[in-house]
């Protein structure tokens, strides 16, 4: 057992925890939006009422809650204790070297940022990492919105300055003898975090299965989602909401959990598959779920790989904010790109859509809603060839396809939104994909692979949404309970 929250690369113990939030003055959010609405925001409300100066950092708002916002940490005049990052993983190095710059104590990562890399160059600095679950409790009453929800011990110190987190830190412990045990060979063993694998890990639970997860973080597409209103039983509820709910869940059931780390390769040997990691970490089970979702596709243009978190991105819910009054381009012509449209819309001051493709193949109702806005400029039939610029997204290069003339327009950054690549890569020398990669699975979410189930986006079970996701985890992990009866081995 470890005296370290469960990221591997947290090394704040949970005293120390208690000490670095009882110390601290100064709290410097990066990526904090100026919208209510949005979790940055509710986060920051809740430690500003709690006694804690809190700053703004982000270049595409003036102010928030009554405070001067700064565009990035090195521009603040002020010491600054905590850094809390808000913004995607692939901003967080460049961040992390603007906090040990000006010497600030702790760097406080969000969960669904997690960026093990940037922690470790924060400790290496003799600066203190936590990891925002070590405070699942105070992140749960920011998210909830509401200080009458805190536990009665910690409402007692509410007006009395910075919070006594020692009431929080029990729950650390419960987290810190959860770790899969690379000896034990498991009933089941779930590859990822998002709705399929926390699904399937509650009802694999339920069925006394032996059981683990592994993941890179927890969350999945979900991370992403500002807001969603298809999720049975909410009206509306936000993507990081519904994350911290589903781990709730997970956590309730005490399931172990290895996080932190990609996996590489499942491979199946006599009966029994051994998933190994990067590190070359394994572990063994006699079934596997297999719910690992998909990623962005890249456009694999010059320019892309190297400028990605300094104007390209992936994500326009959670960055379209960072292009306040700019020129910004989306490539795609499909929903998520109409989507992203609409949200920089809001924001920018030119969106241009380039669109590989003849016509556009959103659907017709979000493409109404877009297309008579002054500021987008649609272009279909174009190529984009590279993206330019040095420290920063400068400029767009497009080659008309009907002409093949080639120009450079002027960019202040670019929304890549051509669709999503299935993470079915640890099982591709195993189990049979179809040809978009997608792992093939019958109604009962069996492989080709005995013992090998799969859930949610990385499979070809069709209309890739979260209620879905769910549901099939829920069923790869009762076909995997009955295959283990069937073989007599539970
Ligand atoms: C911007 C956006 C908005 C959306 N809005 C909605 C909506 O409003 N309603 C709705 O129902 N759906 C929505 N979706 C779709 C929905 O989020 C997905 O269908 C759902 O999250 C898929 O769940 P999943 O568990 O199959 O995979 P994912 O959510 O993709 O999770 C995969 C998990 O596996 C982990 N992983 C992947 N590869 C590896 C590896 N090699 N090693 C270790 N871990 C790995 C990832 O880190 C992640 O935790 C949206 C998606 C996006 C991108």
């Amino acid at each position: 057992m470890t005296n370290k929250c469960e990221f591997p690369s947290s090394n704040a113990s949970a005293s120390d925890i208690a000490s670095i939030l009882k110390n601290a003055k100064t709290i410097a959010l990066v990526g904090l939006s100026d919208n209510p609405d949005r979790p940055s925001y509710r986060v920051a409300a809740y430690l500003k009422e709690k006694g804690f100066r809190i700053i703004p950092v982000n270049p595409a708002i003036d102010q928030a809650l009554g405070e001067k916002a700064y565009p990035t940490l090195v521009d603040v005049p002020e010491t600054v204790d905590i850094v809390d990052i808000f913004r995607k993983p692939e901003s967080v190095p460049e961040i992390v070297e603007q906090a040990v710059k000006i010497g600030a104590q702790t760097v406080w990562m969000q969960e669904g940022i997690i960026h093990n890399q940037a922690a470790e160059r924060v400790a290496s600095a003799g600066l203190r990492v936590v990891m925002d679950k070590c405070m699942m409790k105070e992140h749960k009453a920011a998210f909830g919105g509401s200080v009458a929800d805190i536990p009665a011990s910690l409402s007692e110190n509410a007006n009395s300055g910075p919070l006594d987190f020692s009431f929080d830190l029990s729950a650390i412990s419960l987290e810190q003898d959860s770790q899969p045990d690379p000896q034990i060979t498991y009933d089941l063993i779930i590859l990822g975090g998002g709705p399929a694998a926390m699904t399937a890990a509650v009802y694999a639970a339920r069925k006394m299965m032996t059981v683990c997860i592994i993941t890179k973080d927890f969350g999945g597409q979900m991370g992403d989602t500002s807001e969603i209103e298809n999720y049975m039983g909410f009206q509306m509820i936000t993507g990081r909401e519904l994350v911290g709910l589903f781990v709730d869940q997970v956590k309730y059931f005490k399931v172990p959990i290895y996080q932190g780390e990609l996996i590489k390769e499942v491979r199946k040997e006599q009966q029994l598959f051994t998933t190994t990691l990067d590190s070359s970490t394994a572990f063994k089970s006699r079934t596997v779920i297999l719910a690992t979702g998909k990623r962005d596709r890249p456009l694999n243009v010059p320019g892309e790989k190297e400028l990605t978190g300094k104007g390209v991105a992936y994500c326009a819910t959670c960055d379209a904010p960072f292009f306040k009054n700019k020129k910004v381009f989306v490539a795609g012509g499909g929903n998520s790109a109409f989507t992203a449209v609409n949200d920089l819309l809001k924001v920018a001051d030119r969106v241009t859509l380039i669109n590989f493709g003849q016509g556009w193949q959103a659907d017709k109702i979000i493409v109404e809603t877009v297309k008579d806005n002054e500021k987008l400029h649609m272009l279909d039939n174009r190529q984009i060839t590279a993206i330019e610029g040095a420290e920063k997204v400068t400029g767009i290069r497009l080659k008309d396809r009907a002409t093949g003339e080639e120009t450079t327009q002027a960019a202040d950054g670019i929304f890549i939104e051509i669709g999503l690549l299935p993470n079915s890569d640890p099982v591709r020398n195993l189990a049979a994909l179809n040809p978009a990669g997608e792992v093939i699975v019958d109604c009962h979410c069996r492989t080709n692979i005995e013992g090998l189930f799969g859930s949610g986006d990385v499979t070809t079970v069709p209309h890739k949404q979260i209620i879905i996701s769910a549901g099939e985890g829920a069923k790869a992990a009762l076909s995997a309970h009955e295959y283990l009866v069937r073989m007599g081995a539970i």
